[in-house]
């Protein structure tokens, strides 16, 4: 018998099935992971086979030897489907289903520590794969490499036990610079053997009992409430009817509010035995652990962010996605998957129960909802009769003109006096961390910029240093232009750090905390700062999007946002739909108790109609007024938007290829009559990024099989080009246009 196998790789142009014989007596079927000799490669080959049949045309090799792990038939259908849709190499999918660590082979061996050190990557990944391909020689340490580049941070035991590289290996690794060590709490258990006070089920309102009912069969649903009206107490029940029915549920969080907080109302409903949460803040070791608890049935329930999507779940029976408009839904990297996308697929297949919940849905989502594609049931009033806060929207035009430079203004700084007064506590939002957000000449007008990309420099102040926030490049700070030596050197625009030295001048005497991947680090968790704010009474929290999500604190009564339009200019068509969803959203912390919360808006543009429906928090009016909009500009749901992302270090080539890729679409679509709009390339919004050039052409259509095969023949086009460091990616509906 023959075996196709698929070798692990993300070269394009190994993304096929090759023949291998099946030695006699070796049990091998779909899903069964495989060493194979391949190429002329001295070592074997990891590879999966996805399919059996009797003969082969070609003089085949022998398989070699089998691999512990397997991967379910199903599983194989899915990453066929994903390669297809999200136009990758099969592989690449199938990795995202294998065990964290992909091959323990010794897992008894492993220790239980309490504080580990813990390795990472020392170097841009750019670099290292580049370093990979042309600078290392040795196997192992490229293995090693490869391993904390799918894996993110390990132990030096999980490396010896996952990679069979020795500690010499990562030492001569950490020498050359490529990983570093760091300190981490390493806890096997996640849930930190928390003492959590049982709850049971409650008595569901009206409109929540309409809403449970009427998931009575497997079905698509999209539960769309009001924050804080009820939704997870239905997804509890839910899963509780699942398990009452021996079937486990997958409930999908965006990353950033998978905290214990949220694991907690799950383990005070079902215990912690029955559930495993699955996120990247866990090490490979933890990550693993918890997989076999999947795996063997023993958790029913899996918690995690989008890859938990991939858990080996025993008897699924339910997916719940929550805040299902959330961007970490999308896949930035390849796989560029849309989890939203494939646990439909899933659901599909297997017949199972799909819940998306969010109080302001994806207009697309929405869209097809109303369309009849997914059941939408609807929860309108708060679960425990608490009134939704008052929003008052704040003119910043107005307050320049009143001679008011500071970033707060003169009602939200009387608003904050009143909650000090009363000790209740007050969240400030803004979108931008750092100090300021751009250095300026003034005598000649230059921006600094990053070295390798197109963007301008933030400064930090406690650190002394300008910062890019794309690529991590650093340097200090300037006290001279370096274009005419200039010394009029002035900083514009504001960030999270300036906002807290303007509270600490405005309000000596409170107390504040800034939550942003800044003060987020190993030592001081996300966890941390919000429990902090909580326990502590702590009066003022400052932050970026991390406060916005999913929060509950009941003492707080009072959301400032500091500029509601950074949102709005940023050439996206779904600028405004995003602007209302986070204002939206940052509202809905405030007053979630017996107190009536406030929100102040600051604006630039109080006319911008995101801005001002946010004041009621009506997601019907805005989303009629936003469909009108896309309906008349034939933006999605009315259409589909494919990005052919390009980019080179060499720029030339970057021409080169885009003129040709572009020459070779406008043809066929010419000559074979294809209904779509193509765009001629132009440079990306952010035209250069870590040193690479980038351009980019747009494609508007109804996306279907036709225009699929189409899109797979140009890339086809473009691995014949024998480029040197050009990449070309296809993105369907990105939810990052920059
Ligand atoms: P959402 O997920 O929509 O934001 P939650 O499920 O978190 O809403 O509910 C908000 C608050 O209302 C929580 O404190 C929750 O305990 C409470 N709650 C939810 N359902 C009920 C109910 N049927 N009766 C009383 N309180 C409820
Ligand atoms: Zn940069």
């Amino acid at each position: 018998m023959i075996a196709e196998v698929i070798i692990d790789s993300s070269v394009k142009t190994l993304n096929k099935k090759f023949d291998y014989e099946i030695p006699e007596g070796m049990n091998v079927q779909v899903g069964t992971r495989v060493f194979v000799p391949f190429a002329n490669k001295k070592e074997l080959s990891d590879g999966i086979v996805v399919g059996i049949k009797e003969n082969s045309e070609f003089k085949v090799k022998k398989i070699a030897g089998l691999q512990p792990e397997q991967i379910d038939k199903n599983y194989i259908e899915l990453a066929k489907w994903m390669a297809n849709r999200y136009f990758c190499n099969i592989s690449e999918c199938l990795r995202l289903m294998l065990p964290p660590g992909k091959t323990a082979k010794n897992v008894e061996k492993r220790v239980k520590e309490k504080t580990v050190n813990v390795v990472g990557l020392a170097k841009d990944i750019d670099e290292i794969y580049n370093d990979i391909d042309n600078k290392i020689k040795s196997e192992k340490q490229k293995n090693v490499l490869e391993f904390i580049i799918d894996n993110g941070v390990a132990t030096v035991q999980d490396i010896e036990l996952f990679t069979d590289a020795s500690r010499a290996v990562v030492n001569t690794l950490i020498k050359n610079g490529y990983l570093e060590v760091n300190e981490k709490q390493v806890d096997r258990n996640p849930f930190l053997h928390k003492q959590t006070v049982k709850t049971v089920d409650l008595k569901l309102n009206e409109e929540q009992g309409i809403a449970y009912n009427s998931m009575e069969y497997s079905g698509k649903y999209l539960l769309y409430g009001v924050t804080g009206s009820g939704k997870t107490e239905i997804y509890l029940q839910m899963i509780e009817k699942m398990l009452n029915q021996g079937k486990s549920s997958i409930m999908l969080v965006p990353e950033i509010s998978l905290t214990p907080q949220t694991v907690d109302r799950f383990i005070s409903r079902f215990g912690e035995e029955q559930i495993a949460i699955l996120h990247s803040k866990l090490s490979v070791g933890e990550r693993f652990d918890q997989w076999n608890k999947i795996k063997e049935g023993k958790a029913r329930i899996v918690i995690g962010a989008r890859s938990a999507i991939f858990a080996p779940v025993v008897n699924l029976g339910l997916i719940i996605i929550d805040e299902e408009h959330d961007e970490s839904y999308q896949s930035e990297t390849a796989p560029r998957y849309d989890v939203r996308e494939l646990a439909e697929y899933i659901t599909d297949k297997n017949d199972l129960t799909l819940i998306m919940g969010s109080a302001t849905p994806d207009m697309r989502t929405f869209y097809r909802a109303k369309q009849g594609e997914l059941e939408l049931l609807t929860l309108t009033k708060r679960a425990n009769n608490s009134e939704l806060p008052s929003v008052e929207i704040v003119d910043l035009r107005q307050e320049l003109a009143n001679g008011n430079k500071s970033m707060i203004s003169e009602k939200l700084r009387n608003e904050i006096e009143k909650n000090l007064i009363t000790k209740k506590q007050t969240i400030l939002y803004l979108n931008r961390r750092g100090f300021s957000t751009f250095v300026m000449c003034r005598d000649c007008g230059y921006t600094i910029k990053c070295k390798r990309c197109d963007i301008t420099l933030t400064y930090h102040k406690n650190e002394h240093k300008l910062k890019c926030h794309y690529c991590g490049y650093e340097q200090g700070e300037v006290k001279e232009c370096p274009e005419c030596h200039g010394k009029n050197i002035k900083y514009f625009g504001a960030g999270t750090q300036k906002l807290e030295d303007e509270v600490k001048e405005l309000f000596p005497s409170a107390t504040t905390i800034r939550m942003d991947i800044d003060t987020v680090t190993k030592k001081n968790s996300h966890e941390e700062i919000l429990n902090k704010f909580k326990n502590e009474n702590i009066d003022i929290l400052i932050g970026t999007q991390m406060v916005v999500k999913g929060h509950h604190f009941p003492n707080v009564t009072l959301v400032g946002v500091i500029a509601a339009d950074s949102n709005l200019n940023m050439g996206d068509f779904r600028a405004n739909e995003k602007t209302f969803q986070t204002l939206t959203q940052v509202a809905g912390r405030a007053g979630r108790e017996k107190e009536n919360g406030r929100v102040i808006i600051q604006t630039y543009n109080p006319d911008n109609y995101a801005i001002e429906y946010s004041k009621y928090q009506d997601y019907d009016v805005f989303y009629n007024t936003e469909i009108g909009i896309r309906k008349q500009l034939k933006y999605p749901p009315f259409c589909d938007i494919i990005v052919i992302d390009m980019s080179s270090k060499n720029e030339r080539e970057l021409m080169n290829v885009a003129k040709k890729l572009h020459g070779y679409l406008k043809n066929r679509v010419i000559n074979e009559k294809f209904g779509l709009l193509l765009y001629s390339p132009v440079p990306s919004p952010i035209d250069k990024i870590k040193d690479r050039h980038r351009m980019r052409m747009l494609i508007k259509c109804l996306y279907d099989d036709r225009i699929h095969d189409l899109l797979q023949d140009s890339l086809s086009e473009f691995y014949k080009m024998k480029t040197i460091s050009a990449r070309v990616a296809i993105e369907l509906n990105p939810n990052n246009m920059l």
